[in-house]
Formats: structure tokens, sequence, C-alpha cells
């Protein structure tokens, strides 16, 4: 609480009371130390691949580059850590632009036909040990909304059920219930412990960040998945069990879709 007090009364007479201004800031406050959290969380995040590139230049300028193989490993390692930056920047702009709620654009989308692009589109990280399982639904309604933040939804949960599942199989489900487009991803990866269920969805959270440093994550990709979920209204649930698998599921109603 912040209180602001101002004498009353005109100026060299005595003053005949003073106005108290009594404000809840607790709210700004936490919204102030968010944004402070989120600032030094990307800097720091930011500051790791810069250390490591700017670490193997001055490594090959020291001498390393007159070996070729060691070089070549050198440069393999740069221009990873460079399109880790690249990905990052990327996340947080896209973070930043769907925060901000200026996207208005609801266009009817084919929800199959989405899943279908995105599936095509990480075709190339899917290895044999892992198979995609979905059911197009023939009835699916159109869903009005900005078609890339919806793949991007799609994009951002595929791809983590890709990268936490070693064998096995990740299934997709869409169906249509009580007016709400229901999307289900479930695979049959590592699992995430109870304890860390709640937190996923925060920035730049990781259960294990070694691992997802390695499969080029940047700990965003929930974060982005529950805002645009908000975006539209929705709600997202998980069911996880350690070393059995994970299952997302959004529900998106329709009437809040087809309203703009
Ligand atoms: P990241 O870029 O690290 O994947 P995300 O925000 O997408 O970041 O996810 C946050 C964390 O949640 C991940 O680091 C991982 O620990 C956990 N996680 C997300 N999806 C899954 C999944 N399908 N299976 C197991 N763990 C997952």
């Amino acid at each position: 609480i912040r209180v602001t007090g101002t004498p009353l009364g005109l100026e060299g007479e005595k003053s005949f009371g003073v106005l108290l201004i009594i404000e809840d800031i607790t709210q700004l406050k936490k919204l102030e130390n968010m944004r402070r959290d989120f600032v030094s969380n990307v800097t720091h995040e930011l500051k790791t691949p810069l250390t490591s590139i700017r670490g193997f230049i001055d490594t090959l300028k020291n001498g390393a580059i007159k070996e070729e193989a060691v070089a070549n490993r050198f440069l393999d390692i740069i221009d990873i850590e460079a399109e880790r930056l690249s990905t990052l920047i990327q996340d947080i702009l896209l973070l930043q632009e769907i925060e901000s709620k200026r996207d208005y654009e609801r266009l009817p989308l084919d929800i199959n036909e989405s899943v279908n692009a995105v599936i095509e589109l990480l075709q190339p990280k899917i290895t044999g040990d892992i198979e995609i399982v979905f059911k197009p639904q023939p009835y699916l309604k159109p869903f009005y909304c900005n078609p890339d933040r919806m793949k991007q939804l799609f994009i951002n949960l595929l791809d983590n059920a890709v990268k936490y599942t070693e064998k096995g199989t990740i299934t997709i489900t869409l169906k249509e219930e009580e007016d709400n487009l229901v999307l289900g991803i479930k695979d049959t990866g590592i699992g995430i412990e109870k304890e860390y269920l709640p937190r996923i969805f925060e920035r730049f959270y990781r259960v294990d960040k070694g691992r997802s440093r390695k499969q080029g994550g940047t700990g965003l990709g929930l974060s982005i998945v529950k805002h645009i979920v908000e975006l539209y209204n929705g709600n997202i649930q998980v069911n996880s069990t350690l070393g059995v698998g994970t299952e997302f599921i959004i529900t998106l109603p329709y009437n809040m879709g087809n309203k703009k």
C-alpha cells in the first residue's frame, strides 16, 4: 500500500487538514517485478549463446583455425548458437506481440488441414522410432482465428511431444464438444514430475535445462501456447506421468473464435 499525504490549506496559513491518498500498489509492484524478472531472464538467455560464440571465435583466432577438423567443429557450434539466438529473439518478439493483444485477425481455418501441415513441417525431426497418429475429423467446423497463431500453437505442442519422446506414439485428436474445439496431443515420452507441472507454462522454465538446450529449446514454447489459448478464451489442461507420457488438452470456444 502506498500512502501520499498533501497538507490542505492556503499558503502561509495553518493547514486545516491533510489529503491522504491510499493506493493498493500490490498489483503494480507484482507487474513491475515480473517485468524486471523477464528482462533479467532475457538478458541471461541472450548472453549464454553469445558468450559461447565469442569464446569459440577467440579460440579460432588463437590458432585453432589452422586445424581444419577442429575449426569445422567450432564453426558448427557457432552456427548452432547463432541459430539459437535467432530462435530466442523470434520467440520473445512473438510473445510480446501476442501479449499486446493487438491481434484481432479472424479468418476461418480448416483445423484438419493446419494440423496436417504442421505434421509435414516437423517431419524432418520425426525419427523412425516415433509414430504420429492423426485421424482428421471430417465434420469439423472451421475455427475463426489468426491462422498463423493457431499453427504456432500446434507447432509448439507437437515439437515438444517429438522433443521429449524417444520412441513411441504421438496421438493427435480433434473433436467438437459443446461448441468447443478440443485438441489433444498425447505422447509416450519422458513425462513430467507432478511437482514441476504447475511451472511449465512460465517463461523460460524448463524441467531439465540441459536437455531442453540440447534440443534447441528456448523455454518459451509453452508460455506462447498459453498466451495463444488465452487470446481465444480457451483453456489448457495437462496430464503427465513420469516415464509414461504427457497429454495436453486444449479447449477453445467456437463462439469466441467466431465473434470478430
Ligand atoms: P522448451 O523450449 O524447453 O521445450 P517449453 O516452454 O516448450 O520449453 O516447455 C517447458 C518445459 O516443459 C520443457 O523444458 C520440458 O521440461 C517440459 N515439457 C514440455 N512439453 C513436454 C512433453 N511433451 N513431455 C515432457 N516434458 C515436456
